[in-house]
């Protein structure tokens, strides 16, 4: 066993990650690395995984024994209102390819990353994953949280035709360093680390947040989610969706205060009850995580704050081009 839990597992395989360069998929590269597997990054300009053939040629080029198919079309609430329709078919049309092409080049397992978005937009206890079929996603994030679960019953009729192997992770909020601070594309926390690092900076004399405060959110710090992932790759092997989150809920007041602390913000916030709220709670019920894994994320949520408003601070000139 290495000092993160992980056994040889990784040790000289070769596993392909999509969306390698972006926020998860980097710290899922950097362990991935730290546990000697061989990684391949397929980059946009060479291979457009929304078209088959490139999907093929970098795949069977490679022979993969595991692929993670960590790259999304997607950002916070305002990207999805506006891209909706981009979103849709880049998430749908990519998945689809991925899992073919792993199936064809023969590799031994898939894993997919979805998102608590897939969950019924109704519930408002913890989201279990007995759950998932109960009813569509809430309006404001349908068009990407369908598409991402379309990989779990992809995965499923592969299964019982092909006898392949694949898994269904499904995510909360994420956040850490390297996140994308562009703010057209944010979610909560970078936009939030971001409005306040800029207004300290600048002496402004207000933030301006959005909605009313109420919704709750769950936030995963995205070092223990790479973690995760590479557990549940190893040991998980049920069709089944796994829910991958911390369990604990904070209300997105509470985390507006965090951050207007952690950073050192003097002046006033502003509550634009114009924007959307979107779903009222989302979070996810871990038990099965703890039970399949034997792990619960480390990185409590202000120790993971403090150091992604540092990387945000040290990182700021690229990080605000990066979308
Ligand atoms: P969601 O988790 O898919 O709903 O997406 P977000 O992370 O974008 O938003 C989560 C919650 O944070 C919503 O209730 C937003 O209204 C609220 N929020 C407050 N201020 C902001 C902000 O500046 N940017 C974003 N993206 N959300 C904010």
């Amino acid at each position: 066993m290495s000092s993160d839990g992980n056994t040889d597992f990784w040790t000289r395989k070769r596993v392909i990650v999509t969306g390698g360069t972006g926020f998860l998929g980097s710290h899922i590269v950097d362990s991935l690395k730290r546990l000697r597997a061989t990684v391949l990054v397929p980059r946009s300009s060479e291979y457009n995984l929304v078209k088959m053939d490139d999907a093929l040629r970098c795949f069977q080029g490679f022979k993969p024994d595991v692929v993670i198919h960590s790259a999304a079309y997607y950002g916070g609430l305002g990207f999805n209102q506006l891209y909706p329709g981009k979103i849709f078919y880049e998430n749908l049309v990519m998945g689809a390819n991925v899992m073919e092409a792993t199936r064809l080049a023969g590799a031994e397992r898939f894993v997919g990353i979805g998102t608590a978005c897939s969950y019924p937009g109704y519930l408002e206890g913890e989201l279990k994953e007995q759950d998932l079929w109960d009813g569509p996603p809430h309006e404001s994030v349908i068009n990407y949280g369908l598409t991402k679960k379309m990989m779990a019953i992809q995965g499923w009729a592969y299964k019982k035709q092909y006898g392949f192997k694949s898994i269904h992770l499904i995510l909360t909020n994420l956040y850490g360093p390297r996140d994308t601070f562009h703010i057209e594309r944010a979610h909560v926390v970078s936009a939030l680390i971001k409005k306040f690092v800029d207004a300290k900076l600048r002496n402004e004399p207000e933030v301006e947040v959005w909605g009313t405060g109420k919704p709750v959110r769950e936030f995963l710090y995205v070092e223990d989610c790479a973690e995760a992932i590479l557990l549940a790759a190893e040991h998980y092997e049920d069709t089944m969706p796994l829910n991958l989150g911390c369990g604990q809920g904070t209300s997105i007041r509470e985390l507006v205060e965090l951050v207007q602390e952690l950073t050192g913000y003097q002046g006033n916030i502003v509550w634009n009850t114009s924007k959307p709220d979107g779903q009222l709670k989302k979070i996810l019920d871990v038990t099965r995580m703890k039970q399949a894994l034997r792990w619960t994320p480390p990185t409590e949520l202000p120790v993971g704050l403090k150091q992604t408003i540092g990387w945000y601070s040290a990182n700021k000139n690229e990080a605000d081009l990066r979308r």
